[in-house]
């Protein structure tokens, strides 16, 4: 007898789903880089936040945040349905629980945009399902000009942005990897292949015991 397709197929999917972090400080080339792995991987799903700050003209809400008040935040994160929520830059941002449990129930991955403060209460939450990224600017310069560039914030938004990007990088020691994005094509790449050897996780390889089962029954 030799193990059959159907075992091997339940080795390589039946899966844990995987919590799979970016952080960075704004303007660090985080959202270019979710957005192509989410092109990129029909797997992934990302936890769409909600947030109390105003819409830029290029969001969409409901894609890019889930954009509410902050007397609806208060009630949502008073209810417990936030997963985990943080306070930058003088807003409120949070991640609805519902869909994230919906989505690992059914063994999907998914993918979160979201700062230090949010990623140590994931891990507090659930610590061997979540795998964190942490993306540095190559200098303070080109984030600073790659914000001014984005012209999507004014000025006193920059600066305030700029001054908390140095709180959020001094937490870059709690992430499981870190990674200078100097080349963008390159740092994509890289979380690609960080995004597939966290995915081969023995721990996270639910089926595999099946597969191996029948491994070891062959002739
Ligand atoms: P932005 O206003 O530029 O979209 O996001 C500002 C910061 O808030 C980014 O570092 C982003 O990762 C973070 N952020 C976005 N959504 C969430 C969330 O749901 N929870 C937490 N903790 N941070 C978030």
């Amino acid at each position: 007898m030799s193990a059959t397709p159907e075992a091997r197929k339940a080795g390589e999917t039946h899966r844990r789903g995987l919590m799979f972090v970016l952080s960075s400080p704004s303007g660090a080339g985080k959202s270019t880089i979710a957005r192509s792995l989410l092109e990129s991987d029909r797997e992934l799903m990302l936890s769409v936040s909600v947030t109390t700050r105003e819409r830029r003209p290029s969001e969409i809400d409901g894609v890019h945040y889930h954009f509410i008040s902050k007397k609806r935040f208060l009630s949502m994160r008073e209810d417990g349905d936030l997963l985990e929520s943080a306070e930058v830059h003088g807003n409120f941002y949070g991640t609805p629980r519902a869909p994230v449990e919906t989505a690992l129930s059914n063994g999907n991955d998914i993918l979160f945009d979201i700062d230090w403060q949010g990623t140590l209460q994931l891990f507090d939450a659930a610590r061997p399902d979540v795998a964190s990224v942490f993306i540095l600017p190559p200098s303070m310069k080109e984030l600073r000009s790659r914000l001014e560039r984005r012209a999507e914030d004014s000025a006193e938004v920059i600066e305030r942005r700029l001054q908390n990007a140095r709180t959020e990088i001094s937490h870059w020691n709690e992430y499981d990897y870190v990674l200078i994005n100097d080349d963008l094509d390159q740092t994509f790449q890289d979380v690609q292949k960080i995004l597939c050897a966290e995915r081969r996780r023995r721990e996270r390889n639910l089926g595999m015991e099946y597969f191996v089962d029948q491994l070891q029954q062959e002739a």
